[in-house]
């Protein structure tokens, strides 16, 4: 089908007013924060894929619409809400539709007693919990790109936020959601605390990456907001291995603050600079809830970590890390990097306790060799749990060649980090999700069970027309 019938064939099923074919609007909804923006600046070469047009249906209904339209067209479809992917998850295909649910917003009920919320799929999680908060409530729920992100998105792509070893991550927080398959149909499923009736339901769509269905709605669970509560605390250690151990002792013990933090020397010069000594590891934790609990946990942490010799730093660390925590956001269009001809950017994998250090180390020593242009490689915990915790790299190098040789040596630190985490038995992606960059890893990273994943795309997706070569290679 061309282009214009396209169109044309959805403007008559939707009206006009739901099908943008202005080329400025198709370019923007076509790229996320990386990708090919991080390329176009150095060589003024439109990188990104031209699709036909951007769908923004405004009810399920119309979106079950669109899908049984473009599947009986077997045309490319990519769903997207808020736009934040880092991955390179929301580029279309040449000639394919931008889904895009950021119209379908609001607040679908509160419910106090059950200690739920139900939103639509493109409610900005920043819109949500300013909302709950006033309210006395919170959803937990603290992404990095909290003023960027929308709930579809955040359920798509197993998000975590901030203060995830308190509350968890999305696939903790989700209660029950609806979701358009790609022939149109409509599924939901119920809210539960918990039940015994299958597989988890759920998980077909949390995760998903837009590649099994459209999540339309979504029940999040809800906590009492208690900021008047928190504990925080910040101690340097000699370096990321300690500091390791040290979170490792904390959550072996058994206590759960909602923020627990390690940052290596490199990024403690770049976040911290002046307040913590820039040679050393900086470790930051906050608890909260019930104040007696919250108080505990601190009580609990300062007395391992004082044990362990950590160098007690007060709380003003973890005060200006609160207060900066998502400024990058409001400069993600321009970011200062861009001036000096340097490409920026994260990459998070996760470990058990046994491999993650190595890990580390392991990439920390590599890319510095391999990579002469490289600016800065760090990194920090921000996760963790009882099993093991995460590392976000950060990392820069100098372009030293345009767009073309960013690209390639973007892969180089990716498949570096990839690479590294595979062999220690890491996993390569602990939230940001494979989006295209990391789905050549994926066989490597599921093993045989990779197959179910293949099993599950062919009966859901059979004429494979929703986010082609994410997740999944071709
Ligand atoms: C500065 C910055 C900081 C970040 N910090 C964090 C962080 O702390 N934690 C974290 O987890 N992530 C973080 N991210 C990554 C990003 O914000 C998350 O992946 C977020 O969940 C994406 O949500 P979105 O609404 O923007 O989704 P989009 O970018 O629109 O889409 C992301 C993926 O979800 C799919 N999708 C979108 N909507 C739907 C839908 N309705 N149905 C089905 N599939 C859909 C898309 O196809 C795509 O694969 C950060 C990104 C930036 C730019």
């Amino acid at each position: 089908m061309d282009k214009q019938a396209i169109i044309e064939g959805l403007r008559a099923l939707l009206g006009p007013d739901r099908v943008q074919d202005d080329p400025e609007i198709i370019r923007k909804a076509s790229m996320d924060y990386i990708g090919f923006r991080q390329y176009e600046r150095f060589d003024g070469k439109d990188w990104v894929p031209k699709a036909a047009c951007v769908v923004k249906p405004l009810s399920t209904e119309e979106v079950s619409r669109a899908l049984a339209f473009l599947n009986r067209n077997r045309i490319d479809t990519v769903p997207r809400t808020g736009g934040s992917s880092v991955t390179l998850s929301i580029e279309p295909e040449e000639g394919g539709v931008i889904l895009d649910g950021s119209g379908m917003n609001g607040i679908v009920a509160l419910n106090e007693r059950d200690m739920m919320v139900t939103a639509k799929c493109g409610t900005p999680l920043e819109y949500l919990e300013n909302y709950l908060n006033e309210r006395g409530f919170t959803t937990g729920h603290f992404p990095q790109s909290l003023p960027l992100a929308h709930l579809g998105g955040l359920a798509a792509t197993r998000s975590i936020g901030q203060f995830s070893t308190l509350y968890g991550g999305i696939e903790d927080l989700v209660m029950g959601l609806e979701a358009v398959l790609a022939d149109g149909e409509v599924v939901r499923i119920k809210n539960s605390p918990r039940r015994s009736v299958g597989p988890d339901l759920r998980h077909l769509f949390i995760g998903s990456e837009g590649m099994l269905g459209f999540i339309t709605e979504l029940t999040l669970k809800l906590f009492r907001y208690t900021p008047e509560t928190r504990w925080m605390r910040a101690w340097t250690v000699r370096d990321m291995d300690e500091g390791l151990n040290l979170i490792r002792e904390v959550m072996t013990a058994g206590y759960r603050p909602a923020v627990v933090r390690l940052h290596d020397a490199e990024e403690v010069q770049r976040m911290f600079s002046g307040s913590i000594p820039e040679d050393r590891a900086a470790l930051l934790f906050l608890a909260e809830g019930p104040g007696a609990v919250a108080a505990a946990t601190g009580q609990g942490i300062a007395e391992i970590a004082g044990s362990r010799g950590a160098v007690d730093l007060g709380t003003r660390p973890v005060e200006s890390w609160l207060k900066i925590r998502n400024d990058v956001c409001s400069h993600m269009d321009e970011p200062v990097y861009y001036r000096y001809g340097v490409v920026a950017d994260t990459c998070e994998i996760s470990a058990p306790w046994s491999g993650i250090g190595e890990i580390y180390k392991a990439v920390r020593e590599r890319l510095p060799r391999e990579m002469p242009n490289l600016v800065s490689i760090g990194g920090h915990s921000s996760h963790s749990y009882i099993q093991g915790t995460n590392i976000y790299f950060t990392f820069g190098f100098i372009v030293k060649n345009g767009a073309e040789s960013a690209r390639t040596d973007y892969m180089k630190v990716i498949s570096a980090i990839m690479e590294e985490t595979l062999k220690r038995g890491g996993s390569i992606a602990h939230h940001h999700g494979s989006g295209k960059y990391r789905t050549r890893w994926m066989p490597e990273e599921h093993g045989s069970s990779y197959a179910l994943l293949r099993k599950i795309k062919e009966a859901l997706d059979p004429n494979r027309i929703l986010n082609k070569g994410v997740l999944l290679a071709d």
